[in-house]
């Protein structure tokens, strides 16, 4: 949930709000309104060094923090949508592997300011104790990702096809059934999906940066350990499954984080992630208005070529990549979009509630059915599995 209250413990810069944001940037960066978009920053130099939140003037170029390539170059400014907290922002593409990153790049510190206790992964989910994956849900788990059933069942071949269709509208990105395998959840904020999955049969573990997620999660009889992934220090070769579900795009150190993965899950492991997908149609269509950027929180952002860039570094192929989005992001882009500029749409356009109307949403989901099949959805859900000598 969104929190319109600005965080008054933040000692940076002024609380802006959405309708004062051009005006805001325009004057941080001395540029005349209504000038032709350029680069605006008065340093040209490339550095990508260390600076306070906040800084208005950013570097013209910078350099990728997860591949190393220098001259990458900004897009656009932004700032944090969801929680109004201050600083300005300025973000990057690299040309090498396609991340898309923040400046000023953000220490630890830093960076955990931007999640205030409302933060919405630190609660449970509403639909903890109500959605227990019934009807086709149950079906498709059953039939599709191999989860025992509950009573005495048989699993025809029709029905393997029929679930195995059914996949692609319901159960989306569930984790295959491996027997009672060992999974680790990393960042699994307050808890709500290790939950299900501990329900499911998994021998489940998380690991959570925030005091509060941890909290949250150890309340539901979890086990979870607070620190980063690096800290919990587990055995090597411990896991069969690692999942990160919206969680990479939050790490400051993909490469170190990932080598880690290697080593704690075993030889015939699987990494399942999801993460924001920037080759997405409606990120090329709204830009800075994407609902799905998340400034500053998403410091590095990710499309199938970043994503590729990462496992070559650390040992890992995608063994699988699939495509999910639907009307949420859109209608939510949609409303970003008009606070921005709606000035210069009609009166009845701006006056849609976008985001609030159900009827525009079930319109709009078969468009975005055909857009994931077309690999430019708004998330990418990867299976990663570990390379063996014989891969090289
Ligand atoms: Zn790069």
């Amino acid at each position: 949930m969104e929190s319109r209250e600005p965080n008054t413990n933040l000692p940076l810069g002024s609380i802006i709000d959405g309708a004062s944001r051009r005006q805001t940037v325009e004057k941080t960066t001395g540029r005349e309104s209504g000038s032709k978009r350029r680069p605006l920053m008065k340093s040209e130099r490339d550095d990508d060094s260390q600076s306070s939140v906040g800084k208005p003037l950013l570097p013209r170029t910078a350099t990728c923090p997860l591949c190393g390539r220098s001259g990458a170059s900004q897009l656009f400014l932004n700032y944090d949508r969801v929680h109004r907290l201050p600083g300005i922002f300025g973000l990057y593409r690299c040309g090498g592997c396609d991340a898309i990153f923040i400046q000023p790049w953000l220490s630890e510190a830093e960076l955990a300011r931007y999640y205030p206790e409302q933060y919405g992964r630190f609660r449970h989910s509403r639909s903890l104790n109500e959605k227990t994956y019934t009807g086709w849900q149950r079906f498709v788990l059953e039939n599709y990702y191999g989860y025992p059933a509950p009573t005495d069942h048989h699993s025809s071949s029709l029905k393997k096809v029929v679930a195995h269709l059914l996949s692609f509208i319901t159960a989306k990105a569930v984790i295959p059934y491996r027997g009672t395998g060992r999974i680790l959840d990393v960042g699994c904020g307050g808890g709500s999906y290790l939950h299900r999955l501990k329900q499911w049969g998994w021998d489940a573990c998380g690991v959570e940066p925030s005091q509060i997620g941890t909290k949250q999660a150890q309340s539901l009889g979890l086990t979870v350990r607070h620190g980063m992934l690096a800290d919990a220090r587990f055995e090597s070769e411990f896991f069969d499954v690692v999942r990160l579900s919206n969680v990479l795009e939050h790490i400051r150190d993909p490469i170190p984080t990932f080598q880690e993965i290697q080593r704690i899950l075993k030889s015939d492991g699987l990494v399942y992630l999801t993460v924001p997908n920037t080759r997405s149609l409606v990120f090329w269509l709204f830009q800075e208005n994407w609902y799905a950027l998340e400034t500053p929180r998403h410091v590095i952002s990710y499309c199938p070529r970043t994503l590729e860039a990462l496992c070559r570094a650390t040992g890992f192929e995608i063994a699988r990549l699939t495509f999910a989005s639907g009307p949420f992001n859109f209608v939510r882009s949609v409303r970003y979009f008009f606070e921005e500029r709606g000035k210069h749409w009609p009166n009845w356009l701006r006056r849609i509630r976008w985001d609030q109307s159900k009827f525009i949403r079930r319109v709009l989901k078969p468009c975005f059915l055909i857009i994931d099949g077309s690999g430019y959805g708004d998330f990418l859900h990867a299976t990663l599995r570990k390379k063996t000598a014989r891969d090289y």
